[in-house]
C-alpha cells in the first residue's frame, strides 16, 4: 500500500503535469503508483473529454528544425536551468519544469503552438520541453557558455547542426 500523503503527492503532481498535457507515458514514469489507465482518464477530465496523444514521442535531434528554433530551444533551456536548484544533468527537477515551461509560454503567448505546424519557437508543447530536459539530464545535450558571446546554447549531439555556439554562428551569417 501507497500511504495516502505520497498518493496524494503524486496525484497532485500527475495533475500538473498532465494540466500541461505532457504525454502519459512520461507522466507515468514520475507518478508511478497512478495506474495509465487512471492518467488517461484524469486527462480526459482536465481537458474536457479530449485523448491524450499516442504515437511516437519527439527525439530531441528533430526539435530544432532551424538555428532559429534552436535559438528558442536554448532560451528554455536556460529558464529551466535558472529555475532549478538541482544538478539538472543527473535529474529532471519538476517544479523547475514547471516553473520554465510557464514562463516560456507568457514570453510567447501568440506563438507556442501544441498542434503541427509548429512554428520556430520550440519547444513547442510541454512534451517537447520535456524532451530538452531529459536530455539534458541523459547527456544528449548540454547548454555550454560561449565567452566570445557570454550566450548558452543548447548543443545537441547527433543533431544535424555543427556542435558549438549557435548565438556566433546566427552572427556570423547575418553580417553582410
Ligand atoms: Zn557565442
Amino acid at each position: 500500500m501507497v500511504p495516502y500523503d505520497a498518493q496524494l503527492k503524486s496525484h497532485y503532481l500527475a495533475y500538473e503535469l498532465l494540466k500541461r498535457k505532457l504525454r502519459i507515458s512520461y507522466v507515468h514514469q514520475v507518478t508511478k503508483s497512478i495506474k495509465v489507465e487512471d492518467l488517461r482518464n484524469i486527462y480526459k477530465n482536465i481537458h474536457r473529454g479530449l485523448k491524450p496523444s499516442s504515437g511516437m514521442l519527439p527525439g530531441i535531434e528533430r526539435i530544432p528544425h532551424n538555428k532559429e528554433s534552436l535559438l528558442y530551444a536554448s532560451l528554455f533551456a536556460s529558464l529551466y536551468r535558472n529555475a532549478s536548484q538541482l544538478e539538472i544533468c543527473a535529474e529532471i527537477d519538476i517544479p523547475a519544469m514547471l516553473f520554465a515551461w510557464d514562463f516560456f509560454c507568457d514570453m510567447f503567448p501568440n506563438h507556442s503552438r501544441e498542434r503541427r505546424p509548429y512554428t520556430k519557437v520550440r519547444p513547442a508543447n510541454f512534451t517537447e520541453a520535456w524532451v530538452i530536459a531529459q536530455a539534458l539530464k541523459i547527456g544528449l545535450a548540454e547548454l555550454p557558455y560561449c565567452e566570445k558571446c557570454h550566450g548558452n546554447t543548447l548543443v545537441i549531439y547527433n543533431s544535424k547542426f555543427p556542435l558549438g555556439c549557435q548565438i556566433c554562428a546566427l552572427n556570423k551569417t547575418r553580417k553582410p
